[in-house]
């Protein structure tokens, strides 16, 4: 069902809205939503829409969670937006208040699509859906910046999630991923470290240092600094998945193996020995409250029995399935996000009027439209093709599709929102439309999962080796 709407999704997304306006509100229906499109062009939120707005519908016109998500996201997450940044503005501006409460507005937008049944969406298996099917969804969720974490569907923590859900122990899920599946607690993923180049995770140089303690545990010391840890400045963020390298006690990997040496550690994130350091800022936003963290661990202390995820050696193949299926969302995300700048551009270059015609009639807007168009497309079609090879074949014998969207989705993106900043003029790059920050989480995506270039090099290699297995045929 889902899959039969999908060509339409966004068709279904604009009737929905305007379907739901009239019900709710059956005399300024038309204007209305006129006037909250506009909106997403002027601003980043757009009135505020009923709390209650289920109640007027009748329950069987939605049949699938894709409409409920198409719900939630246009008529509840996107109107949440100005209310979510209207308190963020008023926490103050140093780094202890703006990473010191959560909005209430995002509780109540969780309690809502919970109720909905919209709850840890990408856990397939519960939910009966297919990668296709969750991604068609992540794009709906990826128009209001809201939704991922009203459906407890964020990253890092489906990442994380995935990672305990796969190789946790009993204990661990209990602890740690009951709490993260019911929101109560976030995480974070403290991969990344100033001091060497983290696009190769083999190089990830935190040491944690095996002892046995005095009552016979087998324990970790860890030492290390990380940064860029998404998530760790939440004040909700109860505990960290933690990569490093096992040493003895003279300091050197137990495994030497570049591929066997690094180990994850589940870390309670109020461990005596964890310093926050500062919040990190993309293109000077804090991403407050959720942010990005440069934490120290010094002399961290964990026992094996607890802490230690999997087996050791196993933390860069945990690291690179973390990497799988968790893209399709990311990428889908990207695409939702694309979306809304594109209508944002179409909206704005209809109404604006310069030498003496709407920038629509100029030959240069149209180009950035059909453009726009075709990259958006594109971006789709290869997210979804990978998405159905991953169903077919999974993860693995996804790797070069999954490789490849990596890179060309977020590029894709990017230029259709450079050219709706562009046809916004000044107004484009202020802070008084959503566009500066669209840009800004989307530059960062060509970084974030890795950088283009890394992801280049898999498919490239994997060219090759099928050219040289081509060549040799024939010989
Ligand atoms: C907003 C944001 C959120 C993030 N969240 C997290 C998180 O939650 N947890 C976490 O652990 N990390 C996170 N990261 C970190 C991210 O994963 C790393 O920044 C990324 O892996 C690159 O590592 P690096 O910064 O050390 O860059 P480096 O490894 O130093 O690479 C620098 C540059 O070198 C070039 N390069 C690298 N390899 C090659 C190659 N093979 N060929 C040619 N050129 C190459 C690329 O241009 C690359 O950008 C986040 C980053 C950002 C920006």
């Amino acid at each position: 069902m889902i899959d039969a709407m999908s060509d339409h999704a966004l068709a279904i997304y604009v009737k929905l809205v305007d379907f739901t306006e009239q019900v709710r509100s059956p005399k300024r229906s038309h204007s209305s939503h006129k006037r909250s499109h506009a909106s997403h062009g002027g601003g980043r939120g757009g009135e505020r829409k009923s709390r209650n707005l289920f109640t007027h519908i009748d329950p069987l016109l939605f049949t699938s969670p894709f409409i409920y998500t198409v719900c939630i996201c246009g008529q509840r997450c996107l109107p949440a937006e100005e209310e979510f940044d209207s308190f963020m503005r008023s926490q103050g501006t140093s780094e202890r208040e703006r990473f010191s409460a959560i909005p209430l507005v995002l509780t109540e937008l969780q309690s809502e699509a919970r109720s909905l049944g919209l709850w840890n969406l990408f856990m397939l298996k519960e939910h009966n859906l297919t990668l296709h099917e969750y991604g068609l969804m992540s794009e709906v969720m990826g128009q209001a910046y809201l939704a991922p974490y009203a459906c407890n569907c964020a990253a890092p923590d489906t990442g994380n999630m995935e990672v305990l859900h796969h190789f946790g122990t009993a204990e661990q899920k209990e602890k740690w991923l009951a709490p993260l599946m019911n929101a109560t607690i976030r995480s974070a993923f403290l991969m990344t470290e100033p001091d060497v180049a983290s696009s190769d995770a083999t190089n990830v140089a935190t040491k944690f240092s095996k002892f046995t303690s005095s009552n016979g545990h087998i324990c970790y010391r860890i030492k290390g600094r990380k940064w860029w840890s998404t998530g760790a400045m939440d004040p909700r963020c109860g505990v960290f998945i933690v990569m490093g390298v096992i040493v003895d006690e003279n300091g050197d990997p137990v495994n030497t193996e570049r591929h066997q040496s690094h180990s994850m550690l589940v870390v309670p994130s109020d461990s005596k020995g964890v310093t926050m350091v500062r919040a990190l800022t993309v293109f000077n936003y804090d991403d407050a409250p959720f942010g990005h963290a440069e934490v120290v661990l010094d002399d961290v202390v964990v026992t094996a029995r607890e802490a230690l995820i999997h087996e050791e050696g196993s933390g860069f193949m945990i690291a690179q399935s973390r990497l799988g299926p968790g893209r399709i969302h990311h990428c889908m995300r990207a695409i939702g996000l694309a979306r809304r700048c594109f209508d944002a551009m179409v909206d704005r270059s209809i109404s604006r009027v310069a030498f003496r015609q709407p920038l629509l009639k100029h030959g240069m807007t149209q180009e950035k439209v059909a453009n726009g168009l075709a990259d958006l497309e594109s971006a789709r079609a290869i997210t979804l093709l990978c998405a159905d090879e991953i169903d077919k074949v999974g993860a693995r014998g996804a790797r070069e599709k999954i490789a490849m969207i990596k890179y060309a989705v977020p590029n894709m993106c990017l230029r259709i929102i450079d050219d709706a900043i562009q046809v916004h003029g000044g107004l484009g790059v202020s802070g008084d439309t959503f566009l500066a920050q669209a840009y800004s989480f989307m530059r960062t995506l060509r970084i974030a999962d890795g950088p283009d270039e890394v992801h280049k090099m898999t498919v490239a290699r994997m060219e090759s080796k099928k050219a040289i297995k081509r060549l040799q045929s024939k010989l």
